[in-house]
């Protein structure tokens, strides 16, 4: 393993300011990213409501689990229920909350097929709508066929624009690989661990708007050169970027997407419906045209039998492995 590389905040005061992309897929991703909230996320759709059962199942700090909680229901994820007369609180999901259910999906269908090490997937979905064992794909919400990177256009949409960033990722890494892989063995869990934290999925997204070298990334990102760097090579350590010397002296390099870095563009759309819908005010940043039917479209995730959403109250699991305590 390599040191962690020292990093700074970007864009040092001798910067010009630097605006970003509107993007439905940031806001969503910085819940996604942090490990902890994601963990708690999880175990929620596994049934899980009470501060202590999180707090047995993921051997997490109270005090973490206190803040996390708090900010998972300041942000309209999970709500606060005394349904049985005022004993230990519960936490629910809202039903923005309980539509991240699709992201989950779209990330398992993604770690199931590329990152499970020829293993069989650590959990089997069931539709208990068709009864049926399924894997979730990510389909076009018009034609119902798969999407792929290649057959979608994009232009904009009627809340495109650049503002100045909110925030620059801080210095930390969010998505902490070994909390990820806590207690259970998770698809989605190996699939956040690759896409990496913050940083790297904005070097991601301007790769799927065609940035691919890094002195360009660095511009758009005002990403400091250590910080980029490190990420580039997490990135392709991870089998997600391929690097390629454009140069004749080989010595200049831009980065392309892999096969397996093409398909984590369905997990990227599926985030990008859910921003869109619940974080956009009906004014999303970006159009999406599905080039095999011709239509505007958002991702959806269906059920590979019957072709139907999937949500969290239709499904059941068969677990292949048994809980770490
Ligand atoms: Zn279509
Ligand atoms: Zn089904």
């Amino acid at each position: 393993m390599k040191a962690e590389a020292v990093e700074t905040i970007a864009g040092s005061a001798a910067k010009p300011v630097l605006l970003e992309r509107h993007c439905s897929v940031r806001r969503t991703v910085e819940i996604v990213l942090d490990s902890w909230s994601f963990l708690i996320l999880r175990e929620a759709f596994f049934g899980v409501k009470r501060f202590d059962t999180f707090q047995a199942r993921l051997g997490i700090p109270r005090q973490t689990l206190s803040t996390r909680l708090k900010k998972l229901v300041e942000n309209g994820l999970l709500s606060i229920g005394t349904r049985d007369s005022g004993r230990s609180k519960q936490y629910f999901f809202t039903p923005r909350g309980k539509d991240l259910f699709g992201i989950m999906l779209s990330l398992m269908e993604f770690g199931d097929k590329w990152l499970a090490d020829d293993e069989p997937p650590p959990l089997q979905l069931i539709h208990t709508r068709c009864g049926k064992a399924c894997h979730p794909i990510t389909v076009c919400s018009e034609c119902k066929t798969p999407v792929t990177a290649h057959d979608v256009t994009y232009r904009d949409g009627p809340g495109a624009g650049y503002s100045p960033p909110e925030a620059r990722p801080v210095t930390r890494r969010s998505s902490d690989p070994n909390v990820l892989q806590r207690v259970r063995p998770c698809s989605v869990a190996r699939s956040l661990s690759s896409i990496g934290d913050r940083w790297s999925f904005l070097i991601l997204r301007e790769g799927w708007f065609g940035v691919r070298r890094f002195d360009e990334m660095r511009e758009k990102l005002g990403i400091a050169t250590n910080i980029l760097t490190d990420r580039l090579n997490r990135l392709v350590d991870a089998g997600v970027f391929r690097k390629v010397p454009y140069n004749a002296a080989g010595d200049r390099f831009e980065y392309r997407f892999t096969k397996m870095g093409i398909d984590l563009y369905k997990p990227m759309l599926v985030m990008m419906a859910w921003g869109d819908k619940w974080l956009s005010d009906g004014r999303p940043p970006l159009r999406l045209r599905h080039k095999k039917c011709g239509k505007d479209f958002h991702a959806q995730v269906v059920c590979s039998e019957c072709l139907e959403p999937i949500a969290a109250t239709d499904t059941d699991y068969t677990l292949t492995y048994t809980l770490k305590e």
